[in-house]
Order: C-alpha cells, then sequence, then structure tokens
C-alpha cells in the first residue's frame, strides 16, 4: 500500500472539499461543481437554499472523514476497518482513500446514520 500517495490523495480531498464549503458559502447562487455528485443528486428536489446547504453538509463530512483518515495514518491504524478491524481492500482506499470501514460494516453505518448522504 503506498502510504505516500494515499496521504497525498487525502490532503487533496481536504483542500477541494475546503474549496466546495468556501465557495458553496461564498455565493448564494448555484455555480455547479464537481462536488459529490450524490449528494448533489438526492438534493435536487429541495429548495435552493436547501440543497447548497446540503452540499456543505455533505463537503464538511467529506472533509471530516479525510482529516480523520490522516490522524488515523500518524497512529499507524490507517486501512483498517474502525468496526470489525479487518483490513480495508486497497482497491477501496484508492477509490475512497477516506474510507474508515470495510464495505459492510459501512454500508451498516449508513442504514443507521439514515440521513448523512453520500
Ligand atoms: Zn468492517
Amino acid at each position: 500500500m503506498d502510504l505516500d500517495a494515499l496521504r497525498a490523495d487525502l490532503e487533496q480531498v481536504v483542500r477541494e472539499s475546503e474549496a466546495t464549503i468556501v465557495a458553496l458559502n461564498a455565493e448564494e447562487t448555484d455555480e455547479d461543481g464537481d462536488i459529490v455528485e450524490d449528494a448533489a443528486a438526492e438534493a435536487a428536489d429541495f429548495t435552493e437554499n436547501d440543497r447548497e446547504e446540503a452540499m456543505v453538509d455533505a463537503a464538511e463530512a467529506r472533509r471530516t472523514e479525510a482529516l480523520e483518515a490522516l490522524a488515523r495514518m500518524d497512529a499507524g491504524s490507517y486501512g483498517v476497518c474502525v468496526e470489525c478491524g479487518t483490513q480495508i481492500p486497497e482497491a477501496r482506499l484508492e477509490f475512497r482513500p477516506e474510507a474508515a470501514r470495510c464495505v459492510a460494516d459501512q454500508e451498516k453505518f449508513e442504514e443507521n446514520e439514515g440521513q448523512l448522504s453520500r
């Protein structure tokens, strides 16, 4: 596992999320961005303000996940599912470097969270 590359990816996620948050907060009217498309799609029925709020929430959640992943990297526990302790497949980490859980536990987590769109 190339931790340096994954760390660079995570730092990129943090920067992009912060840029998204700043851009959304700065502009009242929508400029579309390459932002968390699932959240944007789910929010399509919301009013404009609710939609932007949902996008800010999604960006903040992603930023937090990336920062937590960087903290796990520093602690030496990166890449291990926080729920069951199994190694998260490298392909999953490359696709989603901020992943804190294996796929099965992530699905359970999202069912419980309900309102958290991603
Ligand atoms: Zn797990």
